[in-house]
C-alpha cells in the first residue's frame, strides 16, 4: 500500500472554493495510486476567534476545557472536507484524534505526542481511499482532549507520516516552501530547495511558524523527509531533510528568523550564591514554561540580576512564580519588558565559520539597533532587540549575509 499524507493550513481550508482546490490535489493523490491522510487545521481565522470567545466569557480559561473548545475548529475542518469529497464519489470519512487514537500527554495546550495506533489506521485504509484527520488536538489517558500548541497540525501530519511510514508527507501552506526569511517582511527573500532537519529546528525554534518545531523533531527523529509546499502554485517547494553538504546549498547563513511573541524579564539583586538559578529555573520549569535567554549580570555586593526571556503567553504564570518565591530568595525586585522582539541568523555552515556574529552586530549597529540579549548556539544567534526595529533587522541582516535574491544571482 502506497501511503500519502498531506497536511493543509488554514488559508488553504479558508471556504468552499478553497476547500475544492485542496480536493483537487487529493483526489489526484487517489488517482495516482495512494492511500491519502490529509490533515487539516482550522479555517484560517478561527483558532482565535474561539479563543478570544473563551476570555469573554472568563479571565484564564480552564484549560481542560479551552482545548476542549478549541480542538472544535478542526473538527468543522474535517467534517466539511469529507463532505466535499464524498459527494465527488471519493471513499473518505473524517477523523477526530480520540477517534485513532492520537494519544499525548495531559499537558493542555501544549501536549506532547505519546502514541498513535498506526494499525487501526492501516485497517482504514483498507476500506477508505481517504482518511480526513483533525490536525491539532490528541486525546489524553483521561479521556480529555488536548492540543498540541499554536500550528500543531504540522506536528499531527508528520507524526502520522511517521506512524504509518508514509511514502510521501507533504506540508501545503500558503507560501511556495521555506524560505531564507520570512516572505511577508522581506520580499528579498529567497526559497530553498533543500534544508538540514537542524536547520529547520532552529529556524522554526527561533520562531519562523511555517512548521512548527514538534513536526520538525519527529520528522528528524523518524527520518521522515518533509515537502513544504504552497496550496495555491505548482512549486516544487522545499525538501526538510537530512544534512548533506554536498546536495545542501552552500551558504553560511542558511536563514533569518524572528519572534515577535518573547517577553523580557529581570529579577533584580538577587544573592549571587548557589542555588539561586535552581529556584528561580526549577520553579518556572515546574510549570513547563520554556525559557529561553539567560543571562546573569557579574555580581556587585554580593547581589546579580538575573535577566531571561519566556513566551509573552507565559509571562502572567511567570511573574506569579517569581511573586511567590521572591521573599524565600531575597530578590529586590521583578522587571518585565513585552516590547522586545529575537531576531536569529542560522546556518550549518557556521559551524566552520568565524566572524558571523561580529558581522551579525555590525548590520545591526548600522542600522542604530541596540542588542538587548545575545545567545549563541553552534549553528545560530540570537540578539533580543527592541521590537519596533524587528523588520529593519530581519532586512539588514539577510542583505549583509548575502541572502537576498538579486545578492545570490550574482553569486
Ligand atoms: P498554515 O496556516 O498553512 O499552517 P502558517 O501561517 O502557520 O501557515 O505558516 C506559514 C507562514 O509562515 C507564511 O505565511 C510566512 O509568513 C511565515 N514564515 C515565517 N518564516 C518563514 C520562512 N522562513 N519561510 C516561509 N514562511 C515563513
Ligand atoms: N488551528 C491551530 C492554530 O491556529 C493549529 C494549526 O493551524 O496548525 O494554531
Ligand atoms: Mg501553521
Amino acid at each position: 500500500m502506497k501511503i500519502m499524507v498531506q497536511k493543509y493550513g488554514g488559508t488553504s481550508v479558508a471556504g468552499p472554493d478553497r476547500m475544492r482546490k485542496v480536493l483537487s490535489r487529493v483526489a489526484k493523490g487517489i488517482e495516482e495510486g495512494y492511500k491519502v491522510i490529509v490533515v487539516l487545521s482550522a479555517m484560517a481565522g478561527e483558532t482565535n476567534k474561539l479563543l478570544t470567545l473563551a476570555k469573554e466569557f472568563v479571565d484564564g480559561p480552564d484549560p481542560e476545557e479551552l482545548d476542549a473548545l478549541v480542538a472544535t475548529g478542526e473538527k468543522v475542518s474535517i467534517a466539511l472536507f469529507t463532505m466535499l469529497a464524498k459527494s465527488q464519489g471519493i471513499k473518505a470519512r473524517s477523523l477526530s484524534a480520540w477517534q485513532i487514537p492520537i494519544l499525548t500527554t495531559s499537558a493542555y495546550m501544549k501536549a506532547r505526542i505519546v502514541s498513535i495506533d498506526d494499525k487501526k489506521l492501516k485497517a482504514m485504509l483498507e476500506e477508505y481511499d481517504l482518511l480526513v484527520v483533525a490536525g491539532f488536538q490528541g486525546v489524553d489517558c483521561n479521556g480529555r482532549v488536548t492540543t498540541l500548541g499554536r500550528g500543531g497540525s504540522d506536528t499531527t501530519g508528520v507524526a502520522l507520516a511517521a506512524a504509518v511510514k508514509a511514502d510521501v508527507c507533504e506540508i501545503y501552506t500558503d507560501v511556495d516552501g521555506v524560505f531564507t526569511t520570512d516572505p511577508r517582511i522581506s520580499s528579498a527573500a529567497r526559497k530553498l530547495d533543500r534544508i538540514s532537519y537542524d536547520e529547520m529546528l532552529e529556524l522554526a525554534s527561533l520562531g519562523s511558524k511555517v512548521l512548527q518545531i514538534r513536526s520538525v523533531e519527529f520528522a528528524k527523529k523518524y527520518n521522515v523527509p518533509v515537502r513544504v509546499r504552497s496550496t495555491f502554485t505548482d512549486d516544487p517547494g522545499t525538501l526538510v531533510t537530512q544534512e548533506d553538504r554536498a546536495m545542501m546549498e552552500d551558504l553560511v547563513i542558511s536563514g533569518i528568523a524572528y519572534d515577535r511573541d518573547q517577553a523580557r524579564v529581570t529579577v533584580h539583586k538577587v544573592p549571587d550564591s548557589p542555588g539561586v538559578a535552581a529556584s528561580i529555573f526549577g520553579a518556572i520549569a515546574e510549570k513547563r514554561i520554556l525559557v529561553d535567554m539567560i543571562i546573569q549580570n557579574a555580581s556587585r555586593d554580593g547581589t546579580t540580576d538575573m535577566t531571561f526571556t519566556v513566551p509573552k503567553a507565559d509571562l502572567d504564570q511567570t511573574l506569579a512564580i517569581l511573586e511567590g518565591i521572591q521573599p524565600k530568595l531575597g530578590a529586590k525586585s521583578v522587571k518585565f519588558d513585552t516590547n522586545v522582539a529575537k531576531v536569529s541568523v542560522v546556518g550549518v555552515g557556521m559551524r566552520n565559520h568565524s566572524g558571523v556574529a561580529a558581522s551579525m552586530f555590525q548590520a545591526l549597529c548600522k542600522e542604530n539597533i541596540n542588542i538587548k540579549l545575545i545567545a549563541t548556539s553552534e549553528i545560530k544567534i540570537t540578539c533580543l532587540i527592541d521590537e519596533k526595529y524587528v523588520e529593519l533587522a530581519v532586512r539588514a541582516l539577510h542583505t549583509a549575509f548575502g541572502l537576498d535574491k538579486t545578492q545570490a544571482a550574482a553569486c
